[in-house]
């Protein structure tokens, strides 16, 4: 990767990181138009991934997610460059938290939504009635079937987990 995108990327992150649980606000807003700017987000950094998968270890211990499917996970992509100086690329995949969700505006009972105070794109797992349409709406594939629950599960941000406790989504911790 060339110096200057390496050079913005960290900077992008240095600004970012620590407000990844926090709402982010336009200036010069009113209070409605406010609470409609909130928008969680979550940076990965390519430029510093080993591609050691404690991320997706550890969203699963905390999440309860089963074996077989999963929230998160690190793609690894290379080797890139010539032998000795070869390296890879690791990527994050889950979901993206869209802000115009094409598995919500599919859901025919509303267990699909976004969460109006953060911009998180979460489940209601009593009312998912195991249809697919999320499955096969979302672009990034990053839905699954919870074989426990029956439900469409995917990453939720923690919103029930650590983010309810004050912490930092398990994968960032
Ligand atoms: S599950 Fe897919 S479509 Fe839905 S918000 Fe996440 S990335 Fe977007
Ligand atoms: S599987 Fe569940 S969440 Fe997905 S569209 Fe069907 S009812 Fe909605
Ligand atoms: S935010 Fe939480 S649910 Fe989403 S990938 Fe990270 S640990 Fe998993």
């Amino acid at each position: 990767m060339e110096n200057s995108r390496r050079d913005f990327l960290r900077r992008t992150c240095a600004l970012v990181a620590g407000v990844s649980v926090s709402p982010f606000a336009v200036n010069g807003t009113t209070d409605a138009e406010t609470e409609q700017a909130i928008k969680y987000a979550i940076i990965h950094d390519e430029t510093k991934c080993i591609g050691c998968n404690a991320c997706v270890e550890a969203c699963r211990e905390t999440n309860h997610v089963p074996e077989g499917v999963t929230r998160l996970s690190i793609e690894k992509t290379g080797p890139y460059g010539e032998y000795p100086n070869q390296y890879y690329h690791f990527t994050r995949h889950s979901c993206e938290h869209c802000e115009d969700a094409p598995c919500v505006n599919v859901c025919p009972t509303g267990a699909a939504y976004i969460d109006k105070q953060t911009g998180i794109v979460s489940v209601h797992a009593d009312k998912c009635v195991g249809c697919q349409y999320c499955l096969l709406a979302c672009p990034y594939e990053a839905r699954f079937i919870n074989p426990v629950t029956k439900a469409a599960d995917k990453c939720d941000f923690c919103q029930k987990t650590n983010l309810k406790q004050g912490k930092q989504p398990a994968c960032v911790e």
